[in-house]
């Protein structure tokens, strides 16, 4: 029984290792950029910046291409050097893009090599486009959370974060996160009239020791990727499988297409870094190369067989928007750098409907380059610097969320010369619900004792949230570009789909988590 997996990120990693688990062999086909070796891993972010020959190379890069430039589309973030291999372009995967800012990675662990290990389970209600429920998913998140180790509890979010067991204790809260949580929890009856609930995160980073794994020792270096892997990421997952009887991982492929017989799959074909090209016999077929990536090898296999390619409609994204704030309690104090540094509360605001909730990641600015921020303060260079030094302690983001539905208009199709065209409109209420988030926040943080500072709110553009889902849905209702409940093709009967392409709605919640148990559930029904 074998199977051959196309893509290394977090849905292929525990697709593959439940797959394993159940006796068959596993081929991993993979374009398989790597990351660099951990630099000093026992030092802290401050001993990096005194201790390093060149921290100004490790931080910034060689050539500076860490630096954010000022702009008005300016992020207030930019990715370190040493995460170039998981954004480098790869000239195979041409894409042409409208109302969409696409990212793709081809790393070895894929786009979550540089996430922010927020793992948020869906709820029932966020379910009730899927043709499974929660009953279904349950078992899967609690596998991944016992793979991959999930700090957090269950708290005034209970209800928007269903227990599924497996949780570890939340991480040390950091200072700033501990005074907005206390005053939180003094008005908590006043946040519930305003239907917005704060509690702890969920994280992908241990706080004990887990699998091998040290717990997390606040070295703050979250961002240039965690040298003692408390945080998780597939990576890790695909370092323990390539040890395993019956694993394959073949980095060095990407896989252009895959040929049938008309109704099945009977050999996939890769070009090899070399340029060679080379081809698999295939028995099963899984499609686990991120949600873009695995449409272009879908539609490009299409093409080839019927000479013309079909328009995949239903592409999701979650818009997010960033909210600065100063808390003005904490003004000229000292800044924590030994902490962890990714978010550490989540404020989520109620809707009549609950598939329409909104999800907010306040993160707290510890360490982090601040050239962006500095930048982005409309006075010169020496008094932003100074009007910085005395806020840092104070600064946090809130990064909104909002959810997501399949709709005709957004699309991917195959260009003439074989790019993937990747077409978005946002939802006509877009603006309503956004006003309306961003003015129930403002009163929240206002409650948190913090001041928004006009101007600076940041609309990220379509494709940023790397949340892509819903172009191949699965459904009971038997119809072409859509797969079973369990994830296979319903155009050829030996694929499967298990990464966010069969997503039937997005709420607004990360989605990596359930990529992983949703991929891990294909792998338990596949035969
Ligand atoms: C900065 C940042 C922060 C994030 N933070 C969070 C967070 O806190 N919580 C959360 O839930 N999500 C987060 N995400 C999103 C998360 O990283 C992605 O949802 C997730 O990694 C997608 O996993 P995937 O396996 O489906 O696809 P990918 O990660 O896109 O993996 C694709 C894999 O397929 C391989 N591949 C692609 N095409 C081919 C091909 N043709 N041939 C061979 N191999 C191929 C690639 O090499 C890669 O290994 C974040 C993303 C970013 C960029
Ligand atoms: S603070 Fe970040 S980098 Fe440091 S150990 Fe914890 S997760 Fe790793």
């Amino acid at each position: 029984m074998r199977l051959h997996v196309v893509g290394a990120g977090a849905s292929a990693a525990h697709f593959a290792l439940t797959a394993l688990e159940r006796g068959f062999e596993v081929v991993v086909l993979d374009v398989g950029r790597t990351r660099p070796p951990a630099v000093s891993p026992t030092a802290s972010f401050g001993e990096l910046k005194s201790e390093l020959d060149d921290p100004v190379e490790y931080f910034l890069g060689e050539h500076f291409e860490g630096v954010v430039l000022p702009s008005d589309e300016t992020e207030y973030y930019g990715f370190p050097p040493n995460k170039a291999h998981v954004f480098a372009a790869e000239e195979r995967f041409r894409l042409a893009s409208e109302g969409f800012e696409p990212l793709a990675s081809f790393a070895k662990g894929g786009l979550a090599e540089a996430w922010t290990g927020g793992v948020y389970p869906f709820t029932e209600a966020e379910l009730v486009d899927w043709p499974i429920g929660w009953d279904e998913l349950r078992p899967h998140y609690e596998d991944v959370a016992r793979r991959i180790g999930i700090s957090g509890r269950a708290d005034d979010l209970a209800e928007h974060l269903p227990d599924h067991g497996g949780l570890m204790e939340p991480l040390r809260l950091d200072d700033h996160s501990s005074s907005l949580f206390s005053t939180y929890e003094k008005k908590r009856e006043r946040f519930h009239a305003l239907g917005c609930r704060m509690g702890r995160a969920r994280s992908a980073t241990l706080s004990a020791d887990h699998a091998g794994r040290p717990a997390c020792s606040e070295l703050g270096r979250c961002l240039w990727t965690c040298p003692t892997n408390s945080l998780y990421t597939p990576w890790l997952t695909f370092e323990e499988l390539e040890g395993r009887e019956g694993f394959t991982y073949l980095p060095g492929r990407y896989v252009d297409h895959f040929e049938t017989d008309g109704g099945r799959v009977v050999r996939l074909v890769a070009s090899r870094d070399d340029g060679e090209q080379e081809t698999h016999d295939v028995e099963r077929l899984v499609l686990a190369a991120g949600t873009l990536s695995s449409a272009r090898v879908f539609l490009e296999s299409v093409r080839r067989e019927r000479g013309e390619a079909p328009r995949l409609s239903g592409l999701m994204d979650n818009r997010q928007v960033l909210q600065p704030f100063v808390n003005l309690r904490r003004l000229c104090r000292p800044w924590e750098a030994d902490a962890f540094q990714y978010h550490q509360l989540v404020m989520t605001l109620a809707a009549d409907d609950p598939r329409a909730s909104v999800h907010g990641l306040v993160t707290t600015l510890k360490t982090a380059l601040i050239h962006p921020i500095v930048q982005s303060l409309p006075l010169d260079l020496k008094s932003a610097l100074f009007v910085f030094k005395n806020a840092h302690a104070a600064l946090g983001l809130l990064n909104v969320n909002l959810h997501d539905t399949r709709r005709a208009e957004n699309t991917l199709e195959l260009g003439p010369s074989g790019e993937l065209r990747v077409r978005y409109v946002p939802p006509a209420d877009e603006p309503t619900r956004i006003g309306a988030a961003l003015r129930r926040y403002r009163r929240a943080l206002r409650m948190l004792g913090c001041f928004v500072p006009p101007g600076m709110t940041h609309m990220r553009p379509m494709g940023a949230s790397v949340h892509y889902a819903g172009t191949v849905p699965m459904t009971d209702e038997a119809r072409p570009l859509t797969t079973t409940r369990d994830g296979r093709s319903r155009d050829f009967e030996n694929l499967w789909f298990a990464d966010g392409s069969t997503f039937p709605f997005l709420p607004a919640k990360n989605l990596t988590f359930t990529l992983m148990a949703n991929a891990s559930r294909i792998a338990a029904t596949v035969s």
